[in-house]
């Protein structure tokens, strides 16, 4: 049996604000761009503007029509990250085993270090000591005995909440939540279980195995049936000295068809960025690896002058490195990142140059961590029919 405990900063962006301005505090302050930005959406909303129905991903100018009174600021990601490398130092003195899950979340296995305290209770209560100590912000946590069950837990009394869900209470606690809690459960898999009247956890149950991936492919089937019963065994998983992150793919059969792989490297630069943004890294050079029908494999790489870690620099390079090669039918195809630093030597969220871009990443990616990845994706990444060959 696991101890895991999963941590997650309270509204991060909006509480690092109100840290530095103190004249924020107890306001409706929304973080994602001025309150006229034509394209912008919402980053993080306070709670207090949370309670005006502003939602992240939301327009900005819907946020504006709930909340007219609201504090709108663009936000500062060096500082963000300043904080978060402040708050993920912290958790080794807790366990060597830890999987930073975003610029504010991380799981920790603490599986054997329980005895160090007097409960689980004071576990989570010295972790958000030491958070409010080193930072003065509040984060949440969780603990229970799988990753699944840890991360509801630390969203159950958000904000500074603490909650142990125990092997014994997990069956009751589960059992009331909608179905669209289990992770992995989107729109099309929660349309599909309503459609047989399974709203609740509970209602789940008394369904096998087998009817559930036959009604929602053997994968999602499996997954819903076991975390139905809160069950999850995939391990913490430390992310130690990468030196680089990729992704390839081999075809089934060779591939010519220019427009094919675009769309595979825009698939798989989504994916290299996305793990990127994950560690909170940032990288500086992009490779594609190629391999033909005869096995030959060659490989390019692009050094930028700046560091970057959004999809659309991963992929614009790495489009470009693949049309400098003469292309025969292809095997196997990789992007890549290298010179990975944890700094920023831009700003994400400057107003003006790149800042909508990487609005849309940081969307993007919060919806991505909520439904699993792959859930929402860029356009370029489905098949163009009718785009001329290069
Ligand atoms: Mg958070």
């Amino acid at each position: 049996m696991r101890t895991i405990m999963h941590v997650d900063m309270d509204a991060f962006f909006a509480a690092v604000e109100v840290l530095d301005n103190p004249e924020y505090a107890g306001k409706p302050l929304i973080i994602g761009g001025y309150k006229d930005s034509p394209r912008g959406v919402v980053s993080t909303a306070s709670y207090e503007a949370r309670k005006f129905g502003v939602r992240s991903a939301m327009p900005l100018r819907q946020a504006a029509l709930l909340c007219p009174q609201g504090i709108f600021i663009p936000g500062r990601m060096h500082r963000y990250q300043e904080v978060s490398h402040q708050v993920h130092s912290i958790f080794p003195e807790f366990s060597p085993v830890v999987e930073p899950l975003s610029i504010d979340e991380a799981f920790l296995d603490m599986t054997g270090c329980e005895h160090f305290y007097s409960s689980l209770e004071e576990m989570g209560t010295c972790l958000k000591q030491r958070i409010r100590e080193e930072t003065g912000l509040t984060a949440s946590v969780g603990i229970a005995p799988n990753k699944f069950l840890a991360k509801l837990a630390s969203d159950w009394r958000k904000p500074d909440g603490l909650f142990v869900l125990r092997p014994h209470e997990v069956e009751g606690f589960l059992r009331d939540l909608p179905v669209s809690k289990l992770w992995g459960v989107g729109k099309k898999s929660e349309e599909v279980l309503h459609k047989h009247g399974l709203y609740y956890v509970r209602d789940i149950l008394p369904h096998s195995l087998t009817w559930l991936q036959e009604r929602l492919g053997a994968a999602m089937g499996a997954q819903v049936f076991n975390l139905a019963r809160g069950l999850d065994d995939r391990p913490v998983e430390p992310w130690t000295d990468v030196q680089s992150v990729s992704n390839e793919i081999t075809f089934p059969e060779d591939q010519d068809s220019f427009d094919f792989l675009r769309q595979q490297l825009a698939k798989m630069s989504e994916k290299v960025g996305w793990r990127l943004r994950r560690q909170g890294l940032y990288a500086r050079t992009v490779s594609i690896k190629v391999r033909f029908g005869d096995f030959r494999t060659i490989t390019r790489s692009h050094t930028l002058e700046h560091s970057f870690n959004d999809d659309d620099t991963i992929f614009q390079e790495a489009l470009h490195l693949l049309q400098q090669v003469k292309l025969k039918p292809v095997r196997l195809l990789g992007v890549g990142v290298s010179n990975l630093s944890e700094g920023a030597q831009l700003s994400l969220f400057d107003a003006g140059s790149g800042g909508s871009a990487s609005k849309l990443t940081e969307v993007m990616d919060a919806i991505n961590r909520k439904y699993s990845h792959g859930t929402i994706t860029r356009g370029r990444t489905l098949p163009q029919s009718d785009t001329p060959e290069h």
